[in-house]
């Protein structure tokens, strides 16, 4: 065996560069994050960058919803061949608004107006805040709290973390909510604007996070708010003012000091730039993907249930299998970056773990899973806890390690791409 280099101990580790991380050596993980990467690395715009690239021709103000849609429709492909050029070439000039990203702005408002954000499709006026939908939201945003989270995939996570600002409340009622404490209590935290949403996400960037991590509770149902922050970020804020930071470092849960902020990380072309991370149950309608397919440059979708009743008795989701199943196909067909999520759940791995992982083999194989054995009895389902109910016994515990192997060998006889995205924690890999 060779014996350390010259000069060198053989203790010593060297911390290397993002996109030189382990899990980008997987051929499977590289290919289907390859614009992610790009932009995490400021070597390409993001997607909302483009976005402000493609002039709208008709007045966002006055032009009935049915029309915007309409623009929207029309505007879309442009966008798609703009977005494939700039792949291959670079940075295309911006334009004075309106622009896409203005009626991505526009529709997500009217949207709220009887809102359809996610299918439960409450159509309630959510900008009057008198009648409530399933996640009892009005207009108001609320954030939790926001940090470099390094407890997510490598690929997201990277050295500096991944900048995830958490949201309020949410459309689903899992038993037993990992994040039941935020998902559950639509009023904690603080109410964030789109101007201080944007703060947030730029603090981040500035701070060296790989990317934006939009999650909660469930960030659907704060669609509005996000794609104004995004829309402020794409121009009209270059960058944030001191009030702006003050109030936005309120629920920042890591610390902060101007010598936090990492010279350049963050920009293209001299302007903000961070991959958009959409980190969701995919409970959304037609509608939300619409405006999403233009401004997120990378997914990380949850698929939890099986085509059963598990959705309704765990989680009291109806149509669960279809809209999520609907929407991972909508974001494969249109070609786009992502990786998907499954928690493995104790005694549901032949209802849920095996269909789930059937559909991914047979609808794209090609795509990276990440099978998550860290499930945990919590909120509803932990005996430990005031809110447990007893109907939930058949999940209140861990995973046994035969539930766990018998998921890693299922989707190993299926040929999916699990490993890397699954294992690397047990590697680490942020090290030669
Ligand atoms: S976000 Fe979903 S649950 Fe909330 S009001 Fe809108 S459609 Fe209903």
């Amino acid at each position: 065996m060779a014996g350390p280099a010259p000069g060198r101990t053989g203790r010593e580790v060297a911390i290397i560069p993002f996109d030189q991380l382990s899990a980008w050596k997987d051929p499977a993980v590289a290919k289907r994050l390859g614009w992610y990467l790009d932009v995490a690395e400021n070597r390409k715009p993001a997607k909302f960058r483009i976005a402000r690239t493609i002039p709208v021709a008709l007045s966002l103000a006055d032009a009935p919803e049915d029309a915007l849609w309409d623009e929207l429709d029309r505007l879309t492909p442009v966008f798609v061949e703009r977005l494939a050029r700039i792949r291959e070439t670079g940075e295309a000039p911006g334009t004075p608004p309106p622009h896409l990203l203005d009626l991505c702005r526009e529709l997500a408002y009217r949207m709220l107006a009887h809102c359809n954000f996610c299918r439960w499709n409450c159509r309630v006026d959510r900008t009057r805040g008198t009648k409530f939908g399933t996640c009892k939201l009005g207009s108001d945003t609320r954030v939790s709290t926001y940090f470099h989270h390094l407890g997510e995939e490598l690929v997201y996570r990277g050295l500096r973390g991944s900048g995830t600002i958490f949201f309020t409340s949410c459309n689903m009622r899992c038993a037993f909510c990992q994040n039941g404490d935020i998902s559950t209590d639509k009023d904690n935290g603080m109410v964030a604007d789109a101007r201080t949403l944007a703060t947030m996400a730029w603090l981040l960037r500035m701070e060296g996070c790989h990317n934006i991590n939009w999650v909660g509770g469930e960030v659907t149902i704060h669609l509005h708010t996000v794609v104004d922050a995004i829309a402020l970020l794409g121009g009209e804020m270059a960058r944030p003012d001191n009030d702006d930071v003050q109030n936005a470092l309120r629920v920042k849960s890591d610390p902060f000091t101007l010598t936090s902020l990492v010279s350049g990380c963050g920009t293209y072309a001299g302007a903000f730039n961070a991959p958009m991370l959409w980190n969701s149950n995919f409970f959304m309608t037609a509608e939300a993907m619409k405006i999403l397919r233009i401004l997120m440059d990378v997914w990380l979708p949850d698929f939890k249930f099986g085509p059963g009743r598990c959705a309704i008795t765990l989680s009291r989701t109806p149509r669960y299998w279809e809209t999520v199943t609907e929407n991972l196909a909508l974001i494969h067909r249109w070609g786009e970056d992502f990786t998907i999520r499954h928690l493995v759940m104790p005694n549901h791995v032949e209802c849920c773990t095996y269909p789930v992982l059937d559909w991914i083999a047979e609808t794209m194989p090609d795509v990276p899973v990440n099978i998550m054995d860290q499930y945990h009895p919590d909120t509803y389902t932990d005996p430990c806890n005031p809110r447990y109910e007893a109907r939930y016994a058949d999940i209140a515990r861990r995973l046994t390690g035969d539930e766990v192997r018998d998921s890693y060998r299922y989707a190993e006889r299926l040929g999916l791409k699990y490993e890397t995205i699954t294992h690397e924690k047990n590697t680490l890999g942020l090290f030669v």
